[in-house]
């Protein structure tokens, strides 16, 4: 990557003032970062009780921008030339606090900021469901946002200005309003940067999860210099549910990682606690403890895979220049699995963080991230061989090849064919030749019937390769028959 061409704080310029539309940029040389700690709760009830109250303040503020834009429309239905509110943070805020005093007189205990990020979700959910409804939106439909019960309500609240620190001692934070927390773990990866200049906060995130509070940081980051991948080269990923991931690379060498056992462990436990909740009395002792191990489970599953997942794509950036995975399409998969164990373990894995987490990582290095066609069947054609595949039973682990009747890991297979895409597609019938099959696996298939006899015919012809044959060498030597055969 180039110089960093900012080097000096204090030449970058952040302007304070924009307006709501205008976006922030960020400087040349900088990146946009996260940090998230955990505090404790405060100890003092009046502090404890203040935090609660922001949190209020902001559920309150959203269930008032929506009842108002709720009675704008149902005036609208009756006399189409009522004047409504405009559908954003600003409108609405303008207003908010022109009535604040009337409805909520006590306004002044919580900080601004908690009125304004209620708005401001509310604008978002608004635009989410318009987006949907006009058919702009990718993915599940989005609803009419709904009023927030204390219950349903997520607990949080976006501070923008005001003093927003961590306190040179690495274990306070200072929030607006708030005040001081306790952090429950080191700040020193937040405050090293921030003291010497090479991180500016631009906002901080209060929330509760799991009854703890959090406490997130949106910055802006001098970017780093990477040094160049340790080993280079290319990298197949397979993500799969059996291991987290298996890695082929263009040394020939392939890597399973394995998914951390004590999630496997605390998976297990939540199921049997999951069985007791019902069984006790709601308002009992038993029932609040067993309410409490549940969401203390809940609370490990999710750090342990999210260690996981990091742990997995800083290695994958740090190793390799150029990185290939699959274009997951989750829903898709969890939809063609019948068994409910399968759909869970395709939501255990948390396959949907690494492409992110991978995207980013790599970008920061400048290496490549590159993300194999959905229909390309990266398990179902035999590297190396090119027949297809068989699957004795669903989802198993070794498939058959229909040439010689070997038996061929799936992971390791399709990891060695996402290593070599799209080189191999040339010869694969599913990527290359269908355009739009209609289940995402692409398996079986009219396509594929037809093609097979004259792969096994020249399969056969040939010695088998070994896995470590460089990938031009099999291009070559499959890509001519394949074609002449088409
Ligand atoms: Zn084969």
């Amino acid at each position: 990557m180039a110089d960093p061409v900012v080097t000096d704080p204090a030449t970058v310029t952040v302007k304070k003032k924009r307006s709501p539309r205008e976006k922030f940029e960020i400087p040349d040389g900088w990146i946009a970062r996260g940090f998230e700690f955990e505090v404790a709760w405060p100890d003092d009830p009046e502090l404890a009780s203040r935090v609660r109250s922001q949190f209020g303040g902001r559920r309150f503020a959203y269930n008032w921008a929506l009842a108002q834009v709720k009675s704008d429309m149902d005036a609208r239905k009756l006399d189409p030339s009522h004047a409504s509110v405009q559908w954003n943070l600003y409108a609405l805020r303008k207003r908010f606090n022109a009535e604040k005093p009337t409805i909520a007189p006590w306004w002044e205990a919580n900080s601004k900021e908690v009125y304004s990020t209620g708005i401001a979700d509310l604008c978002v959910a608004l635009k989410n469901w318009s987006d949907s409804k006009a058919g702009k939106r990718k993915g599940k439909k989005v609803g009419f946002p709904k009023f927030r019960s204390t219950r349903k309500d997520q607990a949080r609240v976006r501070f923008t200005t005001g003093v927003m620190r961590v306190e040179p001692d690495r274990r306070t934070i200072t929030l607006p309003v708030v005040g001081t927390l306790r952090s429950k773990e080191n700040t020193r990866r937040l405050e090293r940067l921030v003291r010497t200049g090479k991180a500016r906060i631009l906002s901080a995130t209060l929330k509760e999860r799991w009854g703890r509070l959090f406490v997130s940081f949106s910055c802006i980051v001098e970017a780093h210099r990477y040094p160049a991948p340790t080993k280079g080269g290319r990298a197949g990923v397979d993500l799969g549910m059996r291991v987290l991931a298996t890695i082929a690379d263009s040394d020939g060498v392939v890597i399973e990682v394995p998914n951390p056992a004590p999630l496997r462990a605390t998976l297990t436990e939540r199921r049997r606690v999951g069985r007791q909740l019902p069984r006790r009395i709601p308002g009992s002792r038993g029932h609040d403890a067993a309410k409490a191990k549940l969401a203390s489970l809940d609370r490990r599953c999710v750090h342990l895979r999210k260690q996981a997942s990091h742990q997995l794509t800083t290695m994958l950036a740090d190793t390799y220049s150029e990185v290939v995975i699959e274009d997951l399409d989750l829903a898709a998969m969890k939809k063609s699995m019948g068994r409910r164990a399968f759909r869970r373990s395709v939501s255990d894995a948390a396959l949907g963080q690494i492409r992110p987490q991978l995207t980013y990582k790599m970008a920061w290095r400048g290496t490549t991230l590159t993300v194999a066609n959905r229909w390309f069947a990266s398990s179902k054609i035999h590297h190396g061989c090119g027949c297809r595949l068989i699957e004795p039973r669903k989802l198993a682990k070794q498939l058959v090849c229909t040439v010689t009747g070997e038996l061929v890991d799936r992971d390791v297979n399709a990891a060695h064919n996402l290593r070599d895409w799209p080189d191999i597609a040339s010869y694969s019938s599913v990527g290359a030749v269908a355009p739009k099959p209609s289940s995402p696996t692409g398996s079986g298939g009219g396509l594929g019937s037809d093609i097979g006899p004259s792969d096994a015919g020249g399969g056969s012809v040939r010695p088998l390769q070994s896995r470590k044959a460089a990938p031009s060498e099999a291009r070559t030597r499959k890509g001519t028959p394949r074609r002449g055969a088409a």
